[in-house]
């Protein structure tokens, strides 16, 4: 459920027309709503609650604007890092060091020691050399590095290729049947404290069956570190839960998620971690554009094209995702169109053959279920400028990224001298 509905013909971000909104701050423009954000936390830790000991951490890269990580601060949640400037964020936004989660690849040397000068609560390690890295980075600084082991599962999400994480052939974690071998010799090395595994198989997941066979597989591992003597106290789950993007779609609600991982996870005894992204902040988010013409040719699909483009909202064009498109004021009459952008690339395609409320020149729409991987993947392409964000609360309404011209954008670049 989410704060954007039609109220007496048009829409409306929680008490404010969007209307205003396009004429306040102009177009293309993001908005979130904050009472959309609560709820779907609130419903996420309900959901997970009756687990026991549990930790959410906010996956940043989802949406890591400022005005958002700190809803989700006050709504207890902690972060999920992948990179030294999330940390950064997540810090800037209120989130206690202990709360906050590390994991990526790539993990820098300056990165380790970010994390370990903040006092993060935890490292997700992605490979052996990576924990001996940090082992000598931690020690060296005297410090203590606490850290889950990531596996990568062996399991195919059923999600798009671009966003599946669990497959052997992915970068991700570190080959299941090598973890246990791996954690034994890692929790022997000064300066790391390994309490944990964590594991993440990709995300838009519409089934909860793969997940359960990852989380089984993850019980089994923990069940034989402990046959070997060694501790385990965390378990972090990853994100991953899909979100519906068409109206009417269904999808395995938070609630079932609860109780798949209540069953999967019964006798752990272990705090159980999650870190969910889009499942929060994907339907709390729309992208406000306006329609710059129709243009007709004839016997063909008309080409609706707006004023956001795949530099703004790319997950269309990355992977070929769907956004439901509707009017801010919709007639009752509908069209065959194809929408599309500004920007001079084929690629650059919201929708193909697709049956929407009619609008003209000058009319306002909205990409839907934007809020997660939308204003964070954005680009400068074609010298557009990065788009704005404004958070709604109610009948208030604030920017929460102003709009980056252009201009700003070339003052930082610089023509060298000897080229005068
Ligand atoms: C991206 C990511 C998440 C969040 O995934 P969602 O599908 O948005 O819930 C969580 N954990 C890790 C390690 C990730 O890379």
């Amino acid at each position: 459920m989410d704060h954007f509905q039609l109220r007496n013909g048009e829409l409306y971000a929680e008490d404010v027309p969007m209307a205003r909104i396009a004429e306040q701050y102009g177009t293309p423009v993001y908005i979130y709503s904050r009472a959309t954000l609560e709820r779907h936390a609130r419903v996420f830790r309900e959901a997970l609650q009756p687990l026991g000991k549990i930790h959410l951490a906010f996956a940043v890269k989802s949406n890591p604007n400022l005005a958002v990580l700190r809803v989700m601060q006050r709504e207890g949640f902690g972060a999920d890092v992948v990179s030294g400037g999330e940390l950064a964020r997540a810090m800037a936004a209120g989130m206690p060091a202990e709360d906050i989660v590390f994991s990526g690849v790539g993990k820098t040397a300056r990165e380790m020691m970010q994390g370990l000068d903040a006092g993060i609560g935890q490292f997700n390690i992605e490979s052996e050399e990576e924990g001996v890295e940090l082992a000598r980075i931690a020690d060296a600084a005297g410090r203590t590095a606490h850290c889950a082991l990531r596996v990568n599962p062996d399991i195919d999400a059923g999600t798009h290729e671009k966003i599946s994480t669990g497959k052997s052939d992915n970068k991700f974690g570190v080959p299941i049947d090598q973890a246990v071998a791996m954690y034994m010799r890692l929790a022997e090395l000064p300066g790391l404290d390994m309490r944990g595994f964590a594991v993440h198989i990709g995300s838009q997941l519409s089934d909860l069956k793969p997940l359960e066979l990852a989380f089984e597989k993850v019980g089994a591992i923990v069940s034989q570190v402990r046959s070997h003597g060694g501790t385990v106290t965390h378990v972090d789950l990853g994100g991953g839960l899909g979100v519906p993007y068409k109206a009417g779609e269904k999808l395995p609600s938070p609630a079932d998620y609860g109780h798949m991982v209540a069953r999967v996870t019964k006798g752990w005894d272990v705090t159980l971690m999650f870190e969910p992204g889009r499942v929060i902040a994907g339907n709390a988010g729309v992208l406000l554009t306006e329609v710059i013409r129709v243009k007709r040719n004839s016997n063909r699909t008309p080409f609706v094209v707006v004023d956001a483009a795949m530099n703004d909202l790319a997950r269309p064009a990355l992977y070929g995702a769907w956004h439901d498109f509707d009017a801010v004021k919709p007639t009752g009459e509908k069209m065959t169109a194809n929408i599309v952008g500004p920007i001079c690339e084929t690629g650059d395609t919201f929708a193909m053959e697709r049956n929407i409320d009619a609008l003209e020149a000058g009319d306002l729409a909205v990409f839907r279920t934007a809020g997660a991987y939308g204003a964070t993947m954005a680009s400068s392409y074609n010298s557009r400028g990065f788009v704005a964000e404004v958070m709604v609360d109610g009948d208030k309404v604030a920017s929460v990224a102003d709009r980056i011209l252009p201009e700003d954008i070339y003052a930082a670049e610089r023509v060298p001298e000897w080229l005068d």
